[in-house]
């Protein structure tokens, strides 16, 4: 696991497969998102070496290589898993999750990385967000609803510090992108729009590297010249 430093406060937990985000003051932490599967023991090794307690665990959406560890997180640390109500049924194991609806060019893809992420264990959702919920951390993070990519992917927005957790809704993998592999893709460029609209300085991605500063006018640039053509 690589952890990164990506303002202070705040880590990017680089995993096998996927990412999380790791914020902390004083003794207490939150997780947002929980990578793949098999990444609990790395990552509470590290919660150990730091001395800090999990507190709570937020989950952008039900997908695997972000709600992966959160069943074996939860046991081991005792915080509670919230995820949107939406998606909290995919979550727990009770619903498959949405197959997303995909672009030609992202076919390929899609079926070279699916095979690789693991399933995810069903994990108990101790309480389910909905839309401009305040979580208890950072001075207050707002829960904005993002359906699109699934129906109840989540952006959390740190407004004090003005850091924002896109989830998939956007990514940032050697470019600032929509993200891929969605549900309803207009929807998600709605998302995007919604997010870009946020005094945001710092953002970061389900996928790919934060931006550690100015972010918003990089999110307002892409979200500028998106488009609901399939090519776009
Ligand atoms: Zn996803």
């Amino acid at each position: 696991m690589d952890v990164i430093e990506v303002v202070p406060n705040l880590h990017m937990l680089r995993l096998e497969f996927g990412q999380a985000y790791l914020w902390h003051e004083g003794r207490s932490a939150t997780l947002t998102d929980t990578a793949i599967a098999g990444s609990g023991s790395a990552i509470t090794g590290l919660l150990t070496e730091l001395g800090i307690d999990l507190e709570l665990i937020v989950i952008t959406h039900g997908h695997e290589d972000h709600v992966g560890s959160a069943a074996e997180l939860r046991a081991a640390t005792g915080a509670p898993v919230l995820a949107h109500g939406a998606d909290a049924p995919v979550v727990r194991g009770e619903r498959k999750k949405a197959e997303p609806v995909l672009l030609d060019w992202e076919r390929p893809l899609f079926e070279r990385i699916n095979p690789n992420v693991p399933p995810a264990p069903p994990c108990p959702v101790d309480h389910e967000l909905g839309d401009g919920d305040v979580l208890d951390f950072a001075g207050g993070a707002r829960v904005i609803s993002m359906p699109g990519h699934t129906d109840g992917s989540i952006a959390v927005y740190l407004s004090k510090s003005q850091i924002l957790f896109t989830g998939d809704t956007i990514a940032n993998v050697g470019q600032l992108i929509l993200g891929t592999f969605n549900v309803d893709r207009a929807r998600t460029i709605e998302s995007f729009h919604r997010l870009a609209g946020l005094d945001t300085a710092v953002a970061c991605f389900g996928h790919g590297e934060p931006i550690s500063s100015n972010a918003g006018a990089e999110l307002r640039a892409v979200a500028q010249k998106l488009t609901t053509d399939p090519a776009g």
